[in-house]
């Protein structure tokens, strides 16, 4: 049997369901199940998209709506099918809490609404909005794991290093401790987040055996597919996905695309009270040396190097290379009319991110602009490294 490629996005928030009401605060009005699924179709590539929100019963009504009108079905492999384009993976990001206080945000991925439905019903009794996005359960981790594995759900780590909300950003230096043998087993995958790559997470030896995830965890349509995976599947669905993260019957992500982990909003310590990135200070920069006794906002990078088992990453035989993109949005200069005419050009983002020549970007957006996008392209923009919540940036001097 040929394996065919597919693009994987499995970490996307819903803004408003259908009739204006919130699910996510911080998310756009526009973010709806049904404006997800034609962003991908028609501006993105992405071919499978995992909804975070989907135990929101708010989520849920949309979702049986568009199954009435016959605009979404259930697939047989698990998963909402949108006209033969664009699967929907049906997930619930939760943020649970350790008894010592750490937080920390996971993925529930489930095979069908049957099955949210009753995680939903479940994770009501424990949360005070079931409505809104990534709710507290005030379960520690393993607790939310049991209770997903009950319900038919894959749990796995969200966002695994950044410094609010993760597990090892927020609450434990290795899984083994925030997880028994039997359940740390069943982990198939992290995800890596926006300030973290392969090559770091790879300092950490426990990581060799699970599979590395870049997803975009956007909160508007333009950022659907700033990171995705590249996936072997025979087809597009929940049980092939679940295959390609265990890496079974060859099955498995081809690809990481990711933002170089500078331009995340979390890379390296941030001090509030200095308003300042510590972008000079060695990692790992664990406070600042104007003000040394006021909380800094650990980076990714300098969380991972206090904790590594290793100081150079030591990649296992399984892990596929990871290619780093630059979203248009990031490059100097390039705004949204500017976008929506490539698009309209070329496709996809991801065309003029990866294939389109300069010449042909030039036809549309000019010189100046294309040869930032090559350069972008090529990893030549200098960058500057983003922290505390504050995304990097690429620069478009020093040419
Ligand atoms: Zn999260
Ligand atoms: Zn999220």
């Amino acid at each position: 049997m040929e394996l065919k490629r597919f693009f994987v996005d499995l970490h996307v928030h819903i803004g408003r369901d259908s009739r204006g009401r919130p699910v996510k605060v911080s998310g756009a009005r526009n973010l709806t199940f049904g404006n997800i699924a034609k962003e991908c179709f028609h501006r993105k590539g992405i071919d499978v998209v995992g909804i975070a929100d989907a135990a929101s019963p708010r989520v849920i009504e949309d979702i049986e709506r568009l199954l009435d009108s016959g605009e979404m079905a259930e697939i047989p492999g698990g998963g909402v099918g949108y006209r033969d384009r664009v699967t929907v993976l049906l997930a619930s990001e939760v943020e649970t809490r350790e008894e010592d206080g750490g937080s920390s945000h996971h993925l529930v991925f489930f095979r069908d609404l049957a099955r949210v439905k009753r995680f939903s019903r479940r994770l009501a009794k424990c949360v005070a909005n079931i409505n809104m996005s990534t709710p507290r359960c005030g379960m520690p981790a393993r607790g939310l794991y049991e209770m997903a594995h009950e319900e038919g759900g894959v749990p796995l780590p969200a966002h695994a290093f950044s410094p609010h909300k993760s597990i090892y950003g927020n609450c434990v230096r290795r899984l083994s401790e925030a997880f028994p043998p039997e359940i740390l087993a069943r982990i198939p995958a992290i995800e890596l987040g926006l300030s973290a790559d392969t090559d770091l997470a790879d300092t950490i030896a426990e990581l060799g055996d699970l599979t590395f995830l870049s997803n975009s965890d956007c909160h508007s349509l333009p950022k659907i597919g700033r990171e995705y995976n590249e996936m072997l599947l025979d087809a597009p669905s929940f049980d092939e996905v679940m295959k390609a993260l265990a890496r079974k019957d060859g099955r498995r992500v081809r690809r990481n695309f990711g933002l170089d982990p500078r331009l995340g909003k979390y890379h390296r310590t941030y001090c509030p009270a200095c308003d300042e990135t510590l972008r000079d200070v060695d990692p790992p920069a664990v406070s600042c040396p104007s003000c040394p006794d006021s909380p800094v906002v650990m980076g990714v990078l300098d969380r991972i190097v206090q904790i590594q088992d290793y100081p150079e990453p030591r990649h296992p035989a399984h892990r596929p290379p990871y290619q780093y993109q630059v979203p248009l949005e990031f490059v100097p200069g390039i705004g949204p009319r500017s976008i929506d005419r490539l698009i309209q050009e070329f496709g996809s983002e991801m065309a003029i991110l990866h294939d389109a020549s300069e010449k042909d970007i030039a036809a549309v957006v000019g010189e100046k602009a294309a040869h930032l996008i090559i350069r972008a392209r090529e990893g030549t923009l200098p960058l500057l490294a983003g922290g505390g919540g504050h995304y990097g940036k690429a620069l478009a001097d020093a040419d």
